[in-house]
């Protein structure tokens, strides 16, 4: 139920102090508008910048009395909270969020289903709140009379001289940055600007109880929690975007979104000279009639987005990134107007389907561990199509149907030997069957971004055996230069690193 095509931010920059303050200088990664924002209030001074995808300031933030209220991004369950605040109206999310505080105190984050990063400045506090799923990331440097937050940490890294603090039980430092501390997934970092101390609350855990049900229940339960999440996510009149692999996860979100846009939908490719996925992804956009597009990316134009990738993502887990990169790729050469991008993205997780994994106990483990380890690796950053203006959504990580898919128990998970059965059989009579039962792929595989970047590794005279370990030097250097450092991805050659990093090892 998207009132407007976007959200009225993707982003923010924001300065609390006890004394007087002034606007911090602020470089995004994310392409927007920056409205420039400053507040008074009763015991703070604050100075902002909102990233912003149209002009003007409407939406993204909300005063009322003393209290001060930064959002970017999106909530998914609008509805249900105007009806508890009984509220309905046009009010934005930045309003809501207000109207839940009021109510609710800090535990108004616990009632929201979005993608989302929020400040809630009240008193002498500063409220830092993420999704349950961390998927718009928010970092924090807090200090006694003054604490930044910001949505990219690079934009924290410019401030500059950071003391290094105390640790923050329960959050993540940043590599080479002092002071600076990660917002968890699901959780709201309440910190008091006069002291810095701050306190960590809990809005959400991944669920470890299972569910045994009936098929019908787990397939109706399933499709109408999915259905219901691509709804809420589509554009208001517009068509929806669908970055198509052609694999039941993507398929699905594509099939429902066909059967609910009215206008239509655009489905999106990616291919590489090395390899795609395309004839699998025509089957679907031709079976739901959709406008459909193929990329096909150079393998060494892609690996030259390998800065690019690190710098949007802010992340140096080297799966992680060698996964993002097909996705900056096609994210980037969307043009036109800015759209909104739904994706199969994250369906594995709670499903655990890249586990290959007939025993359902070894199966359920994983999915534990899985669920228990996504925080921090910024996968679904905005920042990797914001990047390019347009606006990425995951209805599987919707709080609803991620809860649901996992709490489901193992064995409807893995059924009649087929991983994610739940899903296919959940999906079958909207989809060609070939595409029902079609294994799994991953973005990274599907496109041979691994092998290519393997490659790269080997040309410069990497060993095979020493190829991860060089990739992980790789990633983490290109954080430390276009993060930290602040170098322009544009200006850094991936070979030159590579070429470094092996010469150092020989030494
Ligand atoms: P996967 O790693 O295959 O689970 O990919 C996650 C999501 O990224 C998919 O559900 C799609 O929405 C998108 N995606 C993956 N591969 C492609 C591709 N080759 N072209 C376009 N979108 C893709
Ligand atoms: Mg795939």
């Amino acid at each position: 139920m998207a009132q407007t095509d976007l959200p009225a931010a993707f982003g923010f920059l924001a300065s609390a102090r006890t004394g007087g303050g002034r606007i911090p200088a602020a470089e995004f990664t994310t392409r927007g508008h920056h409205t420039p924002l400053s507040e008074r209030l009763h015991a703070l001074t604050v100075d902002a910048v909102l990233v912003r995808p149209h002009e003007g300031s409407g939406g993204a933030h909300a005063t009322d009395g003393d209290t001060l209220v930064l959002f970017a991004g999106e909530i998914y369950n609008r509805d249900e909270i105007d009806d508890a605040l009984g509220s309905r109206g046009h009010a934005s999310d930045a309003e809501a969020v207000i109207g839940l505080f009021e109510k609710y105190g800090p535990h108004a984050f616990r009632l929201i289903n979005g993608r989302y990063a929020a400040l809630l400045l009240a008193g002498k506090r500063v409220l830092a709140a993420t999704d349950h799923a961390g998927s718009v990331p928010l970092y924090v440097r807090p200090e006694p009379g003054h604490v930044l937050a910001a949505t990219e940490v690079k934009v924290l890294a410019e401030a500059g001289g950071a003391i290094r603090g105390a640790p923050v039980p329960g959050t993540r430092r940043i590599r080479k940055l002092p002071g600076v501390h990660q917002v968890p997934a699901g959780a709201v970092l309440d910190i008091r600007v006069d002291t810095g101390e701050v306190t960590v609350h809990r809005t959400w855990t991944p669920p470890v109880h299972r569910r045994l049900v009936t098929e019908s229940e787990a397939l109706n339960n399933v499709r109408a929690a999915l259905e219901k999440a691509v709804i809420r996510r589509l554009p208001a009149g517009g068509r929806p975007l669908v970055v198509l692999s052609g694999g039941i996860d993507s398929s699905a979100v594509a099939a429902l979104s066909a059967g609910a846009a009215t206008a239509g939908i655009d489905t999106l490719s990616m291919g590489t000279d090395v390899s795609n996925e395309f004839p699998q992804a025509r089957v679907v956009a031709e079976h739901l009639e959709s406008r459909h597009r193929e990329l096909t990316v150079g393998s060494g134009d892609l690996l030259a987005l390998l800065p690019h990738t690190v710098h949007a993502a802010e992340s140096f887990d080297p799966e992680v990134i060698e996964y993002l990169l097909p996705l900056t790729a096609l994210y980037r050469r969307i043009d036109g107007p800015p759209r909104r991008i739904l994706t199969g993205y994250g369906a594995d997780i709670p499903l655990g389907g890249m586990h290959r994994e007939d025993r359902l106990p070894n199966l359920d483990t994983a999915v534990v561990f899985d669920m228990d380890t996504f925080d921090g690796l910024n996968e679904m950053s905005p920042v990797l199509s914001t990047v390019a203006g347009h606006w990425s959504t995951h209805p599987y990580w919707d709080r609803e149907v991620l809860e649901l898919l996992t709490v489901l128990e193992a064995g409807l998970k893995r059924r009649y030997g087929r991983d994610k059965w739940v899903l296919r059989a959940a999906m079958s009579d909207l989809l060609p069957a070939e595409t029902v039962n079609r294994p799994k792929l991953g973005v990274h595989e599907g496109s041979g971004t691994t092998t290519s970047f393997s490659l790269l590794v080997r040309q410069a005279g990497g060993a095979e055996e020493d190829v991860p370990a060089v990739k992980a030097r790789v990633v983490q250097q290109l954080f430390d230069l276009t993060v930290v450092g602040r170098v322009h991805p544009d200006d850094i050659a991936v070979e030159e690193i590579i070429g470094k990093i092996l010469a150092e090892g020989r030494r």
